[in-house]
Parts: structure tokens; C-alpha cells; sequence
């Protein structure tokens, strides 16, 4: 039985590269491919993994909420953030789970020691990466969350679902961006950055000197905006160790097996030596 990554595009996916040099590692039979699917195939890749045809698949853009809505089993994570990036058997059942946020934080942690209790922390963009991020910062006993977005419907939107769990998120404008020195971590989830030369639109005059930013985004391994932060001074991260941690857990769900730190930073510079 194999494991893939199912989404659209998928051609620049670094999921395989990290799967299957664990599943070298721990001699393990499965591969993991790519698959590039429509909408209407994901109910078939569900019933593969319900008859054993496939062990199991990660979800990337843009099916992460569908997959949400097709599940009947949903783990607490993938229920907390509407999404689910994980699909794998379990005592003859299909389950949906998300390791997406969980994979943020503890890169977040391996990388910068960062600690999350009593913190306040601003969170740009309220896409589908949003809401992972969120739902698991929520559990860590921060301070308070602040959400920008630049459509502010839908950071109001994502509030309102989360505030059934907490009343510690409030919206910040996206116009005129410029966080205080009370904030102690700041999370790109948009796209700004993907492509060339595009950086947020923010002013660190008021930041603390203490404050982290990390981007979700890989590709490129530094953004403009980690540019600009850095030029300050200022500690930054990108998304890679979330890649690889959010990889492991899942890895975790398939094989039950807990791969170590040495295992992720494996996989880890092999993703930075194939960019
Ligand atoms: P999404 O659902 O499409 O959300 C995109 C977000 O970016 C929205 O908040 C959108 O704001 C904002 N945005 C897009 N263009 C913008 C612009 N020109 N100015 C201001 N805001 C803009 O995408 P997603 O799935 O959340 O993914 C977001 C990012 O996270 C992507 O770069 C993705 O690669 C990254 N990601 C990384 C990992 C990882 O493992 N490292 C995992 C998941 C996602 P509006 O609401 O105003 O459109």
C-alpha cells in the first residue's frame, strides 16, 4: 500500500522527498507519489484508504476544507480548524486529522525557543493556513490573538468560529500596519511573499526588540518581509520546519512510529539542498 499527497498543483510538493526518506530509514515497503486530483476524486481517494487500496494521504491546497466536509470521523484538531490534512485508518475507520498547527508550533519551538504561555501574538491572513495555526495556538495558554487580514470580512469571519472556543482573538486593520511593542510573535499565513519582490505592508517603528516573525512560506527560503524584519535585527524563521514537522505527525498517524529531532533536521536539509 502507498501514501501520496493529494491537491492542485501538486507538482512542486515536498512532501515525497520527506516521506520517503523516512520510510527508507525505517525500511519501510510504502512510497509516497504525488497525485494531482479534481475536486470529485477525493470521495474515491477516501474509500481507496477505507479498502486498504492506499494507507493513507496528506491534503494540500486547495482541498483541505472539502476533505473537512467529507469525513465523518474528524480528529479534535481537524475539527477545531475546519480542515483536515491528514487521511488515515484506524480500527477499520477512515479519520481526518490536521497537523498542520501543531507542526507550526513545535518548529517554532525547535527553532527559536519561543514559549508561548501568556503571549501576544498577531496573526496576518485568515485563509485555510490561518486557521490551522490558530486553533492551535489557542490551546497554549497565550494572552491574546489578533487577526489581520486585508478583506476584513473574513478575519471577522474566522472569529466568529473560533470565539465558540475563546474570547481571546480580536481583529487589528490590515490598513496602517504597525504592532505595538506588546507583541511577542507575529505569524505571516498570507501569500504575500510567494512571489518576487512582494513584502507586507508593515511598520516595525513600535516593535519590541524581543518580537519573532515567521512565515509560513518556504519558497522562497527568505521572504522580502523576513528581509526587512532581519534588517531590524529582529529573529525570523520560514515555514520549512513547519513543513517537515507537520510531515512527521503525520507520519506518526500512519506508522505509529516518533520520529526524533535528528529525523526532522534530516529531511530538513534535504528540502533546503533540493531548492
Ligand atoms: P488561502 O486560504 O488562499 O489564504 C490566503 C491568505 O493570503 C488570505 O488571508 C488572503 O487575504 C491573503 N492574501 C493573498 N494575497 C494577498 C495580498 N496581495 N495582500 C494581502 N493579503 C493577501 O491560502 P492558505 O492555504 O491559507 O496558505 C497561505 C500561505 O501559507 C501560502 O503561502 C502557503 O504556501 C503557506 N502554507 C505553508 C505551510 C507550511 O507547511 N509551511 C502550510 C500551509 C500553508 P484575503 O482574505 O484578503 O484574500
Amino acid at each position: 500500500m502507498n501514501l501520496y499527497v493529494i491537491g492542485r498543483p501538486i507538482n512542486h510538493s515536498l512532501s515525497p522527498l520527506i516521506h520517503n526518506y523516512w520510510l527508507k530509514k525505517y525500511k519501510k515497503k510504502e512510497i509516497y507519489g504525488k497525485l494531482d486530483l479534481n475536486e470529485k476524486d477525493l470521495q474515491n481517494i477516501i474509500k481507496k484508504i477505507s479498502n486498504q487500496e492506499i494507507l493513507g494521504v496528506n491534503v494540500t491546497i486547495p482541498y483541505k476544507q472539502k476533505t473537512y466536509s467529507l469525513l465523518e470521523n474528524l480528529n479534535i484538531n481537524a475539527t477545531k480548524s475546519f480542515a483536515v490534512n491528514t487521511i488515515y485508518r484506524k480500527n477499520e475507520k477512515v479519520y481526518g486529522e490536521n497537523t498542520d498547527g501543531k507542526g507550526f508550533c513545535e518548529a517554532l519551538i525547535q527553532e527559536t525557543g519561543f514559549k508561548f504561555k501568556q503571549k501576544k501574538i498577531l496573526v496576518l491572513g485568515a485563509g485555510g493556513a490561518s486557521y490551522g495555526v490558530v486553533s492551535e495556538i489557542l490551546q497554549r495558554d497565550v494572552n491574546e490573538i489578533l487577526i489581520s487580514n486585508r478583506t476584513s470580512t473574513k478575519s471577522e469571519l474566522l472569529i466568529q468560529n473560533f470565539n465558540n472556543y475563546s474570547k481571546q482573538i480580536k481583529s487589528l486593520s490590515w490598513e496602517n500596519l504597525a504592532p505595538d511593542k506588546s507583541i511577542d510573535l507575529i505569524i505571516n499565513t498570507t501569500s504575500v511573499g510567494l512571489k518576487e519582490g512582494e513584502c507586507i505592508n508593515i511598520n516595525l517603528d513600535y516593535v519590541s526588540k524581543k518580537v519573532i516573525y515567521s512565515d509560513l512560506i518556504y519558497n522562497p527560503k527568505k521572504t522580502e518581509t523576513m528581509k526587512m524584519f532581519e534588517e531590524k535585527g529582529l529573529l525570523t524563521q520560514n515555514g520549512l520546519g513547519m513543513l517537515v514537522n507537520q510531515a512527521a505527525l503525520s507520519f506518526k498517524l500512519w506508522f505509529n512510529i516518533n520520529l526524533t529531532l535528528e529525523d526532522i533536521n534530516e529531511a530538513r536539509k534535504l528540502c533546503e539542498k533540493s531548492n
